[in-house]
């Protein structure tokens, strides 16, 4: 038989996590492996602009019809403008030509799939380490993948002198991942200056840098977190930009993202994307439209983007606020270790730098989850979890 010859895969090593929580009867367990937003009751709830504008679109929507290849130009437009900024030259000379993408990751994919048909030998480098999915998606299009040197676990940083050594030696005909912000997993990003060698080095070297911009307003605000992106794109001609709403506008199940070509002028966009659109068309055929109607109309109607921008800021208020409680929790029952530097990193994660055997015992012995390597999901602690988890964390050190 042909279904009995087919072997059980192995879990996701993010959802499998989730999955495991969820089936863990213990009533004390603590989810810090998922990569959502959650707030202090454990939830992750639609946005009020979100509701509002679904409101709104309830009244106004007057067909199911199919949105275009690319999707919706309207969306597209706002989001140039969110992800760029609006006085980017980009956008005036039309070197900018933009997708709408079901989720970030559907825009890797995309991406993806483009470099394949016309970079056909690109090895594309990616940090180390870097999100688990990137090697997945970039390897299932049949794009060869490499890693360059990033995080420096003594320091707990970026290290900028060999990511840039490396960078410099990677031929221009290849293509080299860039996590924009709040690195996943190690809550790591370059400093200025650490970009604008990045920047340097991209214009030198001439390869092409596909950023990665899932977590914009996660880091420092929705402007400050695009300064690297701006940095490499105002000296390197060209780039491939993939977006996600999934958690800055709390949209993951809509699966709303975009993907950004940026091109030395209009022409050349406008031929790209052409191709882009074929390889879409064979992927989905075009994109789901409840989710970019919804980002539209919160980025368009000026209350709903006020709304956005407040909710936004408390979602990266209460991130800082438990790194802090984290940190002062930790410092308070360990005193031979520092772990100030979970307030130094930004996004949703943090390394915590606990070893697997630590991570396996705190899911086997305290019902804390979290994923191989020690990344931890702050936003998953809540008030009532915060002393056993510190607690916890303390005790597995010890083992
Ligand atoms: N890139 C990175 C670095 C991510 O962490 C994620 C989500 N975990 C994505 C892309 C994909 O996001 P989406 O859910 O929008 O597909």
């Amino acid at each position: 038989m042909f279904f009995s010859g087919i072997e059980q895969a192995p879990a996701d090593p993010i959802l499998g996590l989730t999955e495991a929580f969820r089936k863990d009867p213990r009533p004390n367990k603590v989810n810090l492996g998922v990569g959502v937003f959650m707030d202090d009751k454990g939830t992750t709830p639609a946005l009020e602009c979100v509701k509002r504008a679904e409101r709104l679109l309830w009244e106004a929507e007057k067909t199911k019809g199919y949105l275009p290849i690319s999707g919706s130009a309207e969306y597209g437009e706002a989001v140039a403008e969110l992800v760029f900024g609006a006085d980017f030259h980009g956008l005036a000379s039309n070197g900018v030509a933009i997708a709408q993408a079901p989720g970030g990751t559907g825009a890797l994919r995309i991406g993806a799939e483009f470099l394949k048909h016309f970079r056909r030998d690109a090895t594309v480098w990616m940090p180390a380490p870097t999100w688990d999915n990137h090697k997945g998606v970039f390897g299932a299009a049949g794009c060869p993948v490499k890693e360059y040197p990033y995080y420096d676990p003594s320091t707990r940083g970026v290290d900028i002198g060999a990511m840039c050594a490396a960078l410099e030696k990677i031929p221009a005909g290849d293509v080299v991942l860039l996590h924009v912000c709040c690195h996943n997993p190690t809550g790591a990003d370059p400093d200025a200056a650490g970009w604008a060698r990045v920047a340097d080095v991209a214009a030198r070297a001439g390869w092409l840098p596909f950023f990665d911009f899932a977590y914009q307003g996660f880091g420092d605000g929705l402007e400050a977190d695009r300064a690297g992106l701006l940095a490499v794109l105002h000296k390197a001609p060209e780039a491939i930009v993939a977006t996600s709403f999934s958690k800055n506008m709390g949209l993951y199940g809509e699966r709303v993202g975009s993907l950004a070509l940026v091109a030395e002028n209009g022409k050349s966009a406008g031929a790209a994307m052409s191709q882009v659109k074929r390889i879409i068309r064979t992927l989905y055929s075009n994109p789901p439209r409840h989710g970019a109607a919804l980002v539209r109309t919160v980025l368009e109607d000026a209350d709903l983007r006020e709304r956005w921008l407040q909710e936004l800021d408390a979602m990266r208020a209460r991130i800082a606020g438990n790194r802090q409680k984290l940190v002062s929790g930790l410092a308070r029952r360990i005193e031979d270790l520092d772990f100030s530097f979970i307030v130094r990193q930004k996004g949703m994660f943090s390394f915590s730098g606990l070893a697997d055997a630590q991570v396996d015992f705190l899911r086997e012995q305290k019902a804390i989850y979290m994923v191989k390597g020690g990344r931890i999901n702050v936003a998953g602690l809540m008030a009532e979890s915060l002393d056993y988890v510190c607690d916890s964390i303390a005790e597995s050190l010890k083992i």
